[in-house]
């Protein structure tokens, strides 16, 4: 479940009803958790959102053309916390990196959703089995594993290139 931070003006969402500080927990009946799952299921175009107001249960429907986005808005892109990197390189750039440089630049992220979605390199080790269920129940393409390769190749060559500057 994910809450709404603000809705867009004669958006979709809008038009049926939905608010600022709703909690929506389910599309068309699958559980939202994330981006992933939010973008997934709302190209359909009919939709059943499950929401939480208050103590309230409601149910919105609403029928759109396919992949039209509803005009909801959320705390942050990923509507859930960072997956951040669990390997230990010995070598790992972002450690080499110098001190008193943005909190970003110290930042190992390695989260599937962001790389379906914005092309992050990953290293594919931290993916839970939820995590690939869900890979196989959206038949999310070869062709997103395969640039997902690309980044974990573009990564091992980037960490090639970094550990052959080191003495
Ligand atoms: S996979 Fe990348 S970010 Fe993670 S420890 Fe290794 S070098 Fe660092």
């Amino acid at each position: 479940m994910v809450t709404v931070k603000s809705v867009d003006p004669r958006s979709l969402a809008e038009k049926a009803g939905l608010q600022a500080g709703d909690i929506l927990i389910s599309v068309n009946e699958n559980e939202i958790r994330d981006v992933l799952d939010y973008r997934y299921y709302i190209t359909e175009r009919y939709l059943s959102l499950l929401v939480h107001r208050g103590p309230a249960l409601l149910t919105f429907q609403i029928k759109k053309g396919e992949y039209d986005d509803l005009g909801l808005n959320f705390e942050t892109y990923l509507m859930d916390k960072k997956h951040t990197c669990r390997n230990k390189c010995i070598f790992c750039f972002i450690d080499q990196n110098p001190h008193g440089m943005r909190d970003t630049i110290y930042f190992k992220d390695d989260d599937s959703r962001l790389s379906f979605l914005l092309g992050n390199y990953i290293t594919l080790t931290n993916l839970s089995d939820a995590d690939i269920d869900r890979i196989i129940k959206m038949r999310l393409t070869f062709s997103d594993f395969f640039k997902n390769l690309a980044g974990i190749s573009s990564h091992t060559s980037q960490l090639s290139s970094h550990s052959s500057q080191l003495p």
